[in-house]
Parts: structure tokens; sequence; C-alpha cells
């Protein structure tokens, strides 16, 4: 089960379906240089893998110590 606190961006609990980036490591481009940003379509992995651990009303919040789920983040705000 993906953990969305556990690395620097919670998208990174999932690998990429685009570039094949395994979990924990950043999206790189076609040369394998980190890209600046990390792809779209593991974003909506991600989301979707969270929604499914989480349920639709979660949120994930960034915290001092780093990220924290938010059971119901989405309903609050
Ligand atoms: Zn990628």
């Amino acid at each position: 089960m993906p953990d969305f606190t556990a690395f620097r961006h919670p998208v990174l609990a999932v690998p990429c379906p685009v570039c094949r980036a395994p979990v924990g490591i950043w999206c790189g481009n076609s040369i394998g240089l980190p890209s600046a940003e990390l792809h779209a379509a593991r974003s909506i992995e991600a989301e979707r893998a969270f929604i499914d651990q989480h349920g639709p009303d979660a949120a994930i919040i960034r915290v001092a110590t780093g990220w924290q789920i938010d059971r119901r983040g989405l309903i609050r705000d």
C-alpha cells in the first residue's frame, strides 16, 4: 500500500507510468536527468491510489515534519 507521507512529495508514493521512475524516485527526462516537474499521469495515479486508501474526503497537508493525512480535509475546507 503506498505511503503518501514517506517522501518529499506525496506523488512519489507511486511509480511513474510515463518514465518508469520507481517509488520514492523523482521523475526523469529521456536522458535520465531529473525533471523539473513530476509527470501528470503519475499525479493522477497517485490521486487515484490516495482516494482508494483514504477515501474521497481525505486530503494531504504539509506540516513541519513532512506530510500528514487529514481524513476530512476536503469536507472542512
Ligand atoms: Zn515520470
